[in-house]
């Protein structure tokens, strides 16, 4: 789908903000419509339902994180946050409850456009009906559970595994701590962060050519991780 044809909803109360994030999208080709409030941007989303939502997470009268979880009860489009620096636990919480990506205040346009990007081709992904996907040069067989790096099979352990098919279930968004624990490990041990970093550091070791420097599983700081596929 070419961008010209997408429409972007800003939800954002401060109107430079909104001003600056208008033109440069229309210079994109996107089309654009915005609010200043969460009363209004719902309003308007129920109207013409957008490819993609910018979300402010400070707003005036609802906030960001109930205009979110409204969003999320019918919209499936890609929601990107906007939230300041003292806000990491806002955007984490934004990021749980159905938040695809955010970008932290103040931003340049090029880092908002690319992750906009990365979350429409997430979306816009047709379910996958093959069994095997593709990272670069690691190839996963979800119907045999195994899996190859250069076509040579890397032995992971299951709960390796279970993480790397969940990371490549959610490709490109990013991922809490909490959610990684809890899909992984189960809600009782969704606090012990330092299991996911171990598991993270050993699935870097096997799959990536250099693992201090990865291209595929991605540190997102304070907040948890992505797995780029593209
Ligand atoms: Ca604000």
């Amino acid at each position: 789908m070419q961008p010209a044809s997408l429409l972007v909803l800003i939800i954002e109360d401060e109107q430079p903000i909104r001003r600056f994030l208008r033109v440069s999208l229309a210079a994109e080709g996107y089309r654009v419509a915005e609010a200043g409030t969460g009363e209004e941007g719902l309003r308007l989303a129920a109207q013409q339902p957008p490819d993609l939502v910018i979300l402010d997470l400070g707003l005036p009268g609802i906030d960001g994180q109930e205009v979110l979880r409204r969003l999320r009860e019918w919209l499936s489009a890609p929601i990107v946050v906007l939230s300041a620096r003292d806000q990491e636990k806002q955007k984490v919480e934004a990021l749980d409850a159905g938040a695809d990506d955010y970008v932290t205040k103040p931003f340049g346009v090029g880092e908002l456009l690319a992750r906009m990007r990365t979350s429409l081709r997430h979306a816009n992904r047709p379910a996958a009906d093959s069994t095997v996907v593709s990272i670069g040069d690691v190839r996963v067989d979800l119907a045999a559970r195994l899996v190859f790096r250069a076509n040579q099979e890397v032995h992971l352990t299951p709960l390796e595994y279970k993480l790397l098919v969940t990371l490549l279930k959610h490709s490109g968004k990013v991922l809490t701590h909490r959610f990684l624990l809890r899909e992984v490990w189960g809600p009782q041990d969704s606090q012990e962060t330092h299991y996911l970093r171990v598991f993270i550091a050993s699935l870097r070791r096997k799959l990536e050519a250099e693992p201090a420097r990865p291209r595929y599983i991605l540190t997102e700081p304070g907040v948890g991780y992505r797995l780029v596929a593209e």
